[in-house]
């Protein structure tokens, strides 16, 4: 059996997004959306995170068209107002390059790009710097970066017939002394080793090449140009918050141009084979839709794989309590900021998003603690005036442990969702469809004994040789690892000696709570974060696709809630010279500082998001 017609279940974000990708993966499947009329979609969330870059690259989307289409603006990160006690604050920028200090650098980058984005790349960061900068990097580069180029006869014919290019390492011998070896002049070759040396040298990241866009915080370039210069699923140290409404028929209109069928219809029933293979959805109008393949992209109600048993292995974050939100719009202010503020409040949290023409905000609570009523009269009084809610929202916080059933997959708010917090959930789609990205490759080229450039050769993986339950269990294994990880990520936020509330104190017991017993996975909170605040490297995720928090995350919460031990850590740190270069307490203390004074001129607003949208053409037509 070879994949032919894909169908993708539900219009909402994950939807339209997922079926987009497909696309653009695989330009030859039939690709169906099959949407409900009568089952609404969720409609909120409004912010984003980097690994967008990453996507839209890899989709082709044209950021300005998306800005204008959908009213985005620019998020730099959270500002987190009242966590730690009332009245105090704490950022949590995307990176650590928004606070500049001087070789401070956090995540590092393992993939290369491709040598034409390397060029591309290079061209733009080369360009940025100064005459006297470039002597320097050269210089720098001299004697240090000696290429030795191994130019045999062979290598000359191979060059020559296209097969190995010149400027790439296939001909490159650093550090060897062969007499055979050709030198070059490296000062001819000084952007191409300015290039191989970010990439190749592991202490060296990816934040060197988006320095020079970035300007006290803000891109000094255009998005585009940034996202042009990162390699694929980079991120890049700035989002982006949107309409969530819009966003969803941007994607659906893209889909609809790109040959995608749209069926209104709401699924009532599958048919699938004696294996559970689905080969049919029924829609409320007993068609029946054939297929090879399915996309679950329902919502809370995973209309497809509940019908499986595995959907019993829906796991909740206990956690994770909160579980209502009461969502409205404020007007816009004169300018507006780029970030996202999380306003704690007596029973949870609040979140103000500013968008082109309103600011998106709800107030999410635990529904132990306070209704609907109470919560709307609490935002009233904070903020000194009357709202309008648009309709309250419940969810639960959890994800299934089999996302990827027979020939199934369930994305979106049907895999997983942690409470909003951070806004996490449409980036975790990304990784969804980067991770069943890469799995296809590993899969094709295991079956091929090569690695093919396209998916056009997806259809020939034979899945009734069965190979496919080692893509499941690789692809479950992974969504649930970095689900977890993130659902950790956000609970640590509440490790606050805030007590003033009944909310606010019930949050410690929840940190000696065994998630083992509810997920068969994972220790207790407090325990992980008694590992993460001792151990250097507090967080390594496998794969660069899964690379959404690392330490720097964690450091900029942990420092916000001051439960930092710094002097612990100071002695911890001097077992680990190689680290001192990049995360030493002295360009901790730096950073803190400089990050306090940034912190007052974001404050004061000097970053004005209006003028940035109008410069780059990003600003609503409408
Ligand atoms: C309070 C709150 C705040 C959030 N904030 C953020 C944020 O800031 N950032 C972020 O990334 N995410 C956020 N999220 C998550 C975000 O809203 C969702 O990830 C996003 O809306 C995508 O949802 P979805 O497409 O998976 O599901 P939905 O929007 O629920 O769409 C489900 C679709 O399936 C269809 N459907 C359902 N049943 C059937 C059926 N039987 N047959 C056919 N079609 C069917 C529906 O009609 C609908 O089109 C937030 C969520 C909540 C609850």
């Amino acid at each position: 059996m070879y994949i032919e017609k894909i169908i993708v279940v539900g219009g909402g974000t994950s939807g339209w997004m997922t079926a987009y990708w497909m696309r653009r993966l695989f330009p030859d499947i039939k690709i169906t959306a099959i949407v409900s009329e009568e089952i609404d979609i969720l409609g909120a969330g409004e912010g984003g995170l980097p690994i967008f870059f990453g996507w839209f690259k890899q989709t082709g989307i044209d950021l300005k068209e998306f800005f204008q289409y959908t009213g985005a603006t620019v998020k730099l990160g959270i500002d987190y107002r009242d966590w730690y006690a009332k009245g105090s604050n704490f950022l949590h920028p995307f990176t650590g390059d928004l606070l500049r200090v001087g070789d401070v650098s956090w995540p590092t980058l393992e993939e290369s790009p491709k040598p034409e984005e390397q060029d591309e790349a290079a061209k733009l960061i080369w360009n940025k710097l100064t005459p006297q900068e470039q002597e320097e990097k050269i210089k720098e580069l001299d004697g240090e970066h000696t290429e030795y180029v191994d130019l045999s006869d062979e290598n000359k014919e191979l060059i020559k017939d296209g097969v190995l290019d010149e400027n790439t390492e296939d001909i490159m011998h650093e550090y060897e002394e062969d007499p055979d070896l050709e030198i070059r002049d490296v000062n001819k070759h000084s952007r191409r080793a300015y290039v191989n040396r970010v990439y190749n040298e592991p202490e060296l990241n990816f934040l060197e090449w988006a320095s020079p866009f970035m300007h006290d915080g803000i891109p000094d370039e255009s998005l585009e140009d940034l996202m042009k210069a990162l390699s694929d699923n980079q991120m890049s140290g700035v989002s982006l918050h949107f309409d969530a409404i819009k966003v969803g028929e941007f994607f659906k209109e893209k889909c609809v141009q790109e040959g995608v069928l749209h069926i209104p219809g709401t699924v009532i029933d599958i048919e699938k084979t004696a294996e559970g293979m689905i080969t049919g959805i029924i829609t409320d109008d007993q068609e029946k839709h054939e297929c090879d393949f399915v996309f679950d992209c329902s919502g809370e109600r995973r209309a497809i794989s509940s019908k499986f048993e595995e959907d019993k292995d829906w796991w909740p974050f206990p956690h994770l309590t909160l579980n209502s939100a009461l969502p409205f719009n404020l007007e816009n202010e004169k300018d507006i900021g780029m970030w996202t503020a999380a306003q704690a409040m007596d029973c949870g949290w609040m979140w103000q998003i500013p968008l082109q023409n309103r600011i998106g905000c709800g107030y999410v609570f635990d529904d132990r603690f306070i209704d609907y009523d109470y919560a709307q009269q609490e935002v009233e009084k904070f903020l000194g005036k009357k709202i309008n809610p648009i309709k309250p929202v419940s969810f639960k916080s959890g994800y299934l442990e089999k996302p990827w059933a027979y020939n199934c997959i369930s994305m979106g708010m049907s895999q997983s969702f942690v409470e909003p917090l951070e806004a996490t959930a449409l980036g975790s789609l990304c990784v969804q469809h980067f991770i069943l990205r890469d799995i296809i490759y590993a899969l094709v080229e295991k079956f091929e004994e090569k690695r093919i450039e396209d998916f056009t050769n997806w259809p020939e993986i034979n899945w009734d040789e069965g190979d496919y339950s080692i893509a499941q269990l690789e692809y479950n294994a992974l969504c649930g690892n970095i689900i977890r990880e993130i659902a950790d990520f956000v609970h640590c936020h509440y490790y606050t000696p805030r007590k003033d509330t009944d909310f606010w104190e019930s949050r410690q017991e929840l940190f000696n709570m065994n998630q083992e017993e509810f997920t068969g996975e994972g220790e207790s909170m407090s325990h992980k974060l008694k590992v993460w605040k001792d151990t250097p490297v507090y967080y390594q995720p496998e794969t660069e696709a899964q690379q959404i928090y690392n330490e720097f995350n964690l450091i900029c919460v942990f420092d916000g809630l001051n439960i930092y031990d710094r002097k612990e850590r100071q002695k911890l740190m001097a077992n680990y010279p190689y680290l001192i270069n990049w995360m030493s307490d002295q360009n901790f203390e730096d950073w803190k500082e400089i990050f306090q004074e940034e912190k007052l001129q974001f404050n004061n607003g000097r970053l004005k998001q209006f003028d940035y949208l109008k410069k780059y053409e990003y600003l609503t037509k409408t």
